[in-house]
């Protein structure tokens, strides 16, 4: 398989560059990551910039806000972009996840009214599936939406949204029909994150930030022309999310390659070089090899998407290496740096802290889209065709799967 541009590509890329080179943030010593607000207010400042410039949401039809473009063409985006220091994946929630399902479900009004507005950042989106006793088993979930009239009213509790502290929009699946198994009787919908009964409380992390929250729902109101497909279609449309999702982190997703041969060309260990350790240098031709591997399976999962297909069960091995590598070289990093690994102020550690950061976010990562056990479980059924874990709640009405919550 050859990954190598095509000419039309190859412009593209030259094309992005040039438009990089110009407008974007060089990565340098002394950036200075700052607060989360911060963070949050260059973000939406970076994804305007890159509307205009017509490069927001590339592989979106125009009309709805994006450049009309492939997923490949995306690809050499993150590629380059990834050599500045712009805040790119923040907003990848909405509009990787939450965008794929407006474009399938929501009517074509809603479409070109909201998606530009995702696109260019003017409105957040975040995704509500997660609940205290739905992750990996999502189907499992509580929160319950009822009609009444031509409006639904929803009533629960999701965990762990990430963004919903800064959201205008989420798309959100609820329980609507508990008589019919679990998978048959949940709907999707997007609700207005700014509405009464909608109640956001952000979750502290160990490394004070809050990048997730809690959102209790108290008879907030979804109008039922808010629906996405049909009532009890709501698996199949959540499918479809966290198929895009997959796709959405695999161009971007760390596995901190880069960062450790970037740090080991500058350290001495010593007084000798890094790099001429052999331990180190063992280490390095280590992780070079999977991060070639994870590079090799994402592009070719992505150019199976450019045909037509659908994104595969190697998302879930790119997802599991890239994860453990990425926790696993902060934590090494963190050993090879001795006493000044301590420091965790961005200002004074290196590379801005980014080892010590990662350490402390590393877990999440290993979390969030999937935990490692349940990748292993997509890889062991749909790649080495291993029999399926025992579902003892199959075929059975939600209401009398055994639980210790009945709420
Ligand atoms: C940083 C971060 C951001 C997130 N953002 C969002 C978001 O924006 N929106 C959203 O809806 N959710 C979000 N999540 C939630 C995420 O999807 C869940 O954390 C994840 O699905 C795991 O669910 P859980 O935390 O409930 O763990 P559980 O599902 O309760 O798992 C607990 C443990 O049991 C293991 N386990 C579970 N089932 C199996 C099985 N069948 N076989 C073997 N082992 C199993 C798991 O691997 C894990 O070790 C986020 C999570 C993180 C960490």
């Amino acid at each position: 398989m050859d990954f190598k541009d095509s000419p039309e590509q190859a412009e593209f890329r030259a094309e992005v560059q040039a438009w990089l080179k110009a407008n974007a943030k060089p990565k340098t010593k002394d950036t200075v990551r700052g607060s989360q607000e911060n963070r949050y207010k260059e973000a939406k400042a970076w994804y305007k910039k890159v509307f205009d410039a017509g490069y927001a949401c590339i592989a979106w039809p125009k009309e709805y806000g994006g450049a009309g473009l492939s997923q490949i063409h995306k690809v050499i985006w993150s590629q380059e972009v990834e050599k500045y220091d712009e805040p790119d994946g923040y907003f990848v929630i909405g509009q990787g996840n939450c965008g794929p399902a407006m474009m399938h479900f929501a009517t074509e009004q809603q479409k070109t009214e909201l998606l530009p507005r995702m696109a260019s950042a003017e409105d957040v989106w975040c995704q509500l599936f997660s609940e205290p006793s739905a992750g990996s088993d999502v189907a499992g979930l509580r929160t319950k939406a009822q009609l009444q009239g031509d409006k639904w009213i929803i009533n629960g509790q999701k965990i762990w949204t990430s963004g919903a502290q800064h959201s205008d929009y989420g798309v959100i699946l609820c329980r609507t029909d508990p008589d019919v198994s679990k998978y048959r009787g949940m709907t999707m919908f997007f609700i207005d994150m700014k509405q009464p009964g909608v109640d956001v409380q952000p979750i502290t992390q160990m490394d004070g930030g809050s990048h997730f929250n809690e959102v209790f729902f108290n008879n907030a109101e979804i109008p039922d022309s808010q629906r996405l497909g049909d009532v009890g279609g709501g698996w199949g449309a959540a499918l479809l999310v966290l198929m895009n999702e997959r796709l959405a982190i695999s161009g971007i997703q760390p596995d901190g390659f880069p960062e450790l041969l970037k740090l080991v060309q500058s350290l001495d260990i010593d007084g000798e070089p890094a790099r001429n350790n052999p331990l180190v240098r063992e280490r390095l031709a280590h992780w070079y090899c999977q991060h070639a591997g994870l590079k090799a399976s994402t592009n070719r999962m992505l150019t199976a998407v450019a045909k037509g297909g659908i994104p595969g069960a190697e998302a879930a091995l790119g997802k599991l290496v890239g994860a453990v590598m990425n926790q696993d070289i902060a934590n090494y990093v963190l050993q090879l740096l001795g006493d000044t690994g301590a420091i965790s102020d961005e200002s004074l550690a290196e590379q801005h802290a980014h080892f010590q950061n990662t350490v402390m976010f590393a877990p999440g990562i290993r979390l969030a889209g999937g935990t490692d056990e349940v990748m292993r479980n997509i890889i062991a059924e749909q790649v080495l065709g291993l029999p399926q874990e025992p579902r003892a709640d199959k075929g059975i009405a939600f209401k009398d799967i055994p639980s210790g919550n009945q709420g």
